[in-house]
């Protein structure tokens, strides 16, 4: 089977783990200081705030700009649930603009068009791995006076004009297993604003920087040692991986983009693309994944349902149309492009697409 996702662990991340355990040390201390600076240089931030999942990440970031009940967040709707869920429990009400079909990412022009009074922040989703319009959103947001906050969990080391994803708004990182890098699980919060900084490390801690005095409502989202360790021997390593994912999507694209039927995924001028997911359109999309499935090739649909479509969204009475991404919510099929997949597997991935066309 070839996976559609494989973390890479190898002996130092076995090490540093144990290095952690025999310390004694094991909840929040050092190794999360490191890796939160070793995170904002990468980033090229001036603050990095690690906590327990890109869901936290999110989460703090906005309750970091007082987002809260009665506010609006324009986000997209072509995204993992946690994009929209986390605006849910500050309060606030997502509000999903459609996307554009090269990129799976939101549209600026259709984000400034939902816009009205109560919108505080505008929160754009680097999908897959390619960044979206920061000089628009930068645009919408300084015009309106709205906080910026990125989903960056796809988007680790991606760049937009040579600029990190993360380095643009408030950002915030995923280190779930099958992102770029992997703490197990994970979050980071990425920021130069030092109110924000400040804020977000009191949500991580029960509202508090100085033990037993609380000054806000705060949770317990703090990331473990055990956890950062394996996070700072990931982030070595990033940049290796990221060349291998853009090495092996490279392959893809050269294979497939002939291929009757099947649309691969382009990359904007100007933009740094870190493949998190390799996604193509195609027509018929369930029973090609049923057929890659009988040759041993795993692959994902990200994603099936758009978030207004939720059951729970729909509970909650969103009746939006948005029929880009409702549409490519049909046709999407993520293909293995993780750095462990090789080239002969790639070859084989080409071939069975082509047979697949070949048949119809
Ligand atoms: C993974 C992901 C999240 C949530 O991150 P967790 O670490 O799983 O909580 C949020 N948004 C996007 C786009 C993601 O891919």
């Amino acid at each position: 089977m070839i996976p559609i996702a494989k973390p890479q662990l190898d002996e130092a991340e076995v090490q540093a783990v144990s290095d952690v355990l025999r310390s004694g040390m094991i909840a929040q201390g050092q190794r999360v200081t490191d890796f939160e600076q070793a995170f904002a240089e990468y980033t090229g931030v001036d603050y990095a705030i690690a906590v327990n999942s890109g869901t936290a990440a999110l989460h703090a970031g906005l309750l970091a700009h007082d987002i809260g009940p009665g506010d609006e967040v324009v986000t997209s709707p072509f995204s993992f649930v946690a994009t929209a869920n986390s605006i849910l429990f500050t309060g606030a009400k997502p509000v999903f603009s459609d996307i554009d079909y090269d990129t799976f990412n939101l549209n600026p022009e259709m984000v400034a068009e939902k816009i009205t009074d109560r919108t505080k922040a505008i929160m754009p989703v680097h999908l897959y791995g390619h960044p979206a319009d920061m000089k628009a959103y930068e645009e919408i947001a300084n015009d309106n006076g709205l906080a910026l906050i990125e989903d960056a969990c796809q988007a680790h080391g991606a760049t937009f004009n040579g600029k990190k994803a993360g380095s643009f708004g408030t950002g915030a990182f995923s280190f779930y297993p099958t992102k770029n890098m992997t703490t197990s699980e994970g979050g980071m919060i990425t920021t130069n604003d030092d109110e924000v900084a400040k804020k977000a490390k009191m949500v991580r801690d029960h509202g508090s920087r100085q033990r037993y005095l609380h000054e806000m409502l705060g949770y317990n989202l703090r990331m473990t040692d055990i956890c950062a360790a394996i996070g700072l021997v990931q982030l070595e390593k990033l940049e290796s991986y990221t060349s291998k994912r853009q090495h092996n999507a490279q392959l893809l694209t050269n294979g497939l983009q002939n291929i009757e039927g099947v649309i691969c995924p382009t990359v904007r001028q100007g933009y740094g693309h870190v493949f998190h997911q390799y996604t193509i359109r195609i027509q018929n999309r369930d029973e090609l994944a049923s057929f890659l499935k009988e040759k041993g090739i795993g692959t994902g649909i990200h994603y099936p349902i758009p978030i207004h479509m939720q059951p729970y969204y729909q509970e909650l009475g969103y009746t939006d149309k948005l029929p880009v991404a409702e549409e490519l919510s049909e046709e999407v099929l993520s293909l293995p492009v993780h750095p462990q997949v090789l080239g002969e597997e790639i070859n084989f991935i080409i071939d069975s697409l082509k047979e697949w066309s070949g048949t119809r």
